[in-house]
């Protein structure tokens, strides 16, 4: 076992001690098995009802439509950026027998990652909205109404819904009448209820919020499987997906076309069952809401010393990105906070600064630690 960590890590971070502690015990001896869970075949019973359970427990918190599916790949959320791409594009191309479009919003330092990895493939793109370009850097969303159009041959929008880097969150989900949304959740994913039905995909990394790296959540709109096939494909010279991301293929395997890495989903599924037992989202949602306000509030109290460079209505409630007035102050908050046992509170090393993330797993009173000392070196510092 261990003390209680007041880890305000960006990624991987924290995760309930006592889900580390059964995911322990079945990573050596799996339900009496004799052998562990990540040594059991992959198409063991039990490993199909480890991913069984998984899908359930999700479609039951996030409230899933029987419109929607739910698969697991492994690769990352940076896999998703091009795969995602490349699959509703063979959509399109079977709906409408041509090559679409990709719009992207870009709204902080993984939106603009994704939107760059699209141009390697040669995908042709168009950008709704860029903040940095508009406002000068990336602490605001412009309105919805003020966005370009997508064009008429538009296969989806992509936006990240919380910037882990930049501390953006959405405050609204875009919609649009004959375009899908695509959202990268992978810093916010079962923070806070969500309507499913508004989106296309929904994809995320899963070891911030809910796991450990190694397996990516998607939710995709059953429709949307339906695709060109590679023949159609090379005739419109549009991309072909490598098969092991190839979302109709992944489904139809129920996620275990190529090997999934069983330990990784049954982390997740304790992840989940823990939430459920707790409250599920409503529960989870208000005890965010209450972490962040708290902080963001001191934070604000203490304005003439701390900078958040965040305008209000978007600062997100996953990752508090703030300032002090040096490099040196920042030093030594670091340090301070060290001493008093909080950690993982650098900024991302693109921005500086400093970064508190309050996934789920971070408590009410590691959060109110971190109140305290915030409060404390603002008082000592000013
Ligand atoms: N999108 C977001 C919002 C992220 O925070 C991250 C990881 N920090 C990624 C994508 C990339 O995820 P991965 O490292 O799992 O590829």
């Amino acid at each position: 076992t261990r003390e209680e960590p007041h880890y305000f890590g960006a990624g991987p971070a924290a995760l309930p001690t006592s889900v580390l502690q059964q995911a322990a015990q079945d990573l050596i001896n799996f339900k009496g098995l004799g052998l562990g869970i990540g040594e059991i075949s992959h198409r063991d019973k039990n490993a199909i009802n480890v991913i069984d359970e998984t899908k359930s427990k999700l479609i039951e918190l996030l409230e899933i439509p029987d419109t929607h599916e739910v698969f697991f790949l492994q690769g990352g959320a940076t896999s998703g950026f091009s795969a995602i791409a490349t699959n509703l594009l063979a959509h399109h191309a079977k709906k409408t027998g041509k090559r679409g479009k990709a719009s992207y919003v870009i709204t902080g330092g993984w939106s603009s990652k994704a939107y760059e990895e699209i141009n390697r493939f040669g995908i042709e793109s168009e950008i709704l909205s860029n903040s940095k370009e508009i406002y000068g850097s990336f602490g605001k969303i412009q309105p919805f109404e003020e966005w370009n159009k997508p064009s008429e041959d538009s296969a989806f929008v992509y936006y990240c819904d919380n910037e882990t880097v930049h501390g953006v969150e959405f405050p609204f989900v875009p919609q649009y009448e004959n375009v899908e949304i695509v959202a990268d959740l992978s810093s916010n994913i079962l923070s806070k209820k969500i309507d499913v039905s508004k989106f296309g995909v929904i994809y995320a990394g899963a070891q911030k919020n809910v796991g450990l790296a190694g397996i990516t959540i998607y939710i995709i709109k059953k429709s949307l499987l339906d695709q060109a096939n590679d023949q159609e494909l090379r005739d419109l010279s549009l991309p072909i997906t490598p098969i092991s991301f190839h979302f109709p293929t992944v489904v139809k395997q129920n996620s275990l076309y190529n090997t999934i890495p069983v330990f990784t989903v049954q982390i997740l599924n304790l992840v989940l069952g823990k939430l459920i037992k707790d409250g599920g989202l409503n529960h989870q949602e208000a005890l965010n809401l209450q972490k962040s306000s708290n902080l963001y509030d001191i934070l604000d109290k203490y304005s003439d010393f701390y900078s958040l460079p965040v305008d209000k209505e978007f600062r997100s409630k996953m990752n508090v990105i703030f300032k002090t007035p040096s490099v040196e102050l920042e030093d030594k908050f670091l340090e301070g906070a060290k001493e008093v046992k909080l950690t993982g509170l650098k900024g991302h090393r693109s921005v500086g600064g400093l970064r508190a993330s309050l996934y789920n797993a971070v408590t009410v009173e590691s959060t109110e630690l971190l109140i305290n000392f915030v409060e404390r070196f603002a008082q000592e510092n000013k």
